[in-house]
């Protein structure tokens, strides 16, 4: 299967961005001509007056939560978790998660999200893989691990070896296939969730196999209040002091750090996944991203759960995140490329996936997505880059394909149903709800 996608404007991102006139040639799932590509090809994307780009990479989603989505509004984090969020993953079944994941890789997909990194709930992770195998989506995703805490539904709650075991047979079981589009990581849910033996085993784990780790911390201060009682230590100096920091652990939020925290980021090249939307409604703060960047610090950008922010939309994280840093640093910084490429290239590095995807160049996996800028709200985009990252809407998203393979075309899905996915989450959410006791 070859596909040429002719007169568009290029958005490369990686270290060297570009924005560029020129044409892309697909074969198979890997990007092959740049400039100069055959006239021949099975199928030929006109993107007149539209730009052509690397799929966002969105790397904190939690798949499960979709389904939950203006149900749990208003809330603090603490709250958020204990009177909602956890009671309803609590009462998830393996249908009910398989609608919610179905319902978040179509609205990212449809939004121009090609990859994300989830973590999901206690149970039922296997719904979530199948969904991201068949629907033809990329995805790192995690089972989450939760062997303590309070507050915690019975549904949730499992042993110390159950978190581990389940973790290693989802790794086995799941992690490369679809020839690598579907992977799995160690996902301990934060350290109010997790025993200090569970979190040392994962670190080591994950480093000898070659996998991810999937946290969050330090979003949000009653929380570290608690860790810091809990441990002795703020959070990131005690994923520190038990071996969790590195190139292969991403830790969501990451706003309240001292000094001491953000060097042992920046020293062990440890991921930041910085989620606007969420931190804004959540009440939980803003992330000094100006300064984590200054660091060196990989930071990129996720919607986070659907119950906190409420889409899944990368156009509105790039935007969100861009307009924050401003007020806190003034306007010039977190410019339109900074926010671009957090959103692509940063996505990729925190995933492990930068040799593969992130960035428009020849030999790469053939995630790309056209975007168009002929609308009321960007035109006239003399500056293509500042269109997508301050006017663009998820909505002006025409075509994306995934390894090659077109998973919207014309703004449709092609893998998966709308209309039954919009039908079958009212009546999943209702019969959750029901079983949560919050119906
Ligand atoms: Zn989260």
């Amino acid at each position: 299967m070859t596909t040429r996608i002719i007169n568009g404007t290029l958005l490369t991102s990686g270290p060297e961005h570009q924005t560029l006139k020129a044409d892309v040639y697909v074969t198979g799932d890997r990007i092959t001509h740049i400039g100069d590509v055959p006239a021949e090809a099975d199928e030929t994307i006109d993107a007149t007056g539209c730009v052509v780009m690397p799929g966002f990479v969105q790397s904190h989603i939690h798949l499960c939560q979709t389904l939950f989505r203006g149900a749990a509004d208003d809330l603090e984090l603490l709250d958020w978790l204990k009177k909602r969020i956890w009671k309803l993953e609590a009462a998830h079944d393996r249908l009910s998660l398989r609608t919610s994941a179905q319902l978040a890789v179509a609205e990212m997909m449809r939004g121009g999200t090609t990859c994300a990194l989830t973590m999901e709930s206690v149970h039922h992770t296997e719904s979530a893989l199948e969904v991201v195998e068949e629907s033809g989506f990329r995805a790192v995703v995690g089972k989450c691990l939760m062997d303590k805490g309070d507050d915690v539904p019975d549904g949730l709650r499992e042993t110390t070896d159950h978190a581990r075991t389940e973790s290693l047979r989802l790794i086995d079981a799941w992690h490369g296939r679809a020839d690598g589009r579907v992977r799995v990581a160690f996902a301990p849910r934060f350290v109010l969730s997790c025993t200090e033996d569970l979190m040392r085993d994962v670190a080591a784990i994950a480093r000898k196999r070659g996998v991810l780790v999937h946290t969050h911390a330090s979003e949000n201060r009653d929380e570290i209040a608690i860790v810091e009682r809990e441990t002795g230590f703020r959070n990131i100096r005690y994923f520190h002091e038990i071996g969790m920091t590195g190139p292969n652990v991403c830790v969501a939020h990451c706003i309240w750090l001292d000094d001491e925290e953000t060097e042992i980021l920046a020293e062990t090249g440890t991921h930041v996944l910085h989620c606007p939307s969420s931190n804004l409604k959540l009440g939980s703060g803003i992330a000094s991203v100006v300064e984590l960047l200054e660091r060196g610090i990989s930071v990129s950008l996720g919607a986070d759960g659907a119950p906190c922010n409420n889409r899944l939309d990368a156009f509105t994280e790039m935007r969100t995140a861009a307009l924050l840093q401003k007020m806190r640093r003034g306007a010039s910084r977190l410019t339109a490329r900074e926010a671009f490429v957090m959103a692509t290239w940063n996505g990729a590095r925190a995933l492990g996936l930068a040799d593969d995807i992130g960035s428009l160049e020849i030999g790469k996996r053939a995630d790309l997505v056209v975007v168009n800028l002929e609308t009321l709200h960007a035109a006239p985009h003399p500056d293509p880059l500042s269109a997508l990252v301050y006017a663009a809407t998820a909505q002006d998203v025409r075509d994306v394909l995934i390894d090659g393979r077109r998973v919207v075309r014309g703004g449709e899905l092609t893998t998966l149903d709308e209309g039954a996915i919009i039908r079958d989450a009212r009546t999943q959410f209702v019969a959750t709800a029901a079983r949560a006791g919050l119906g």
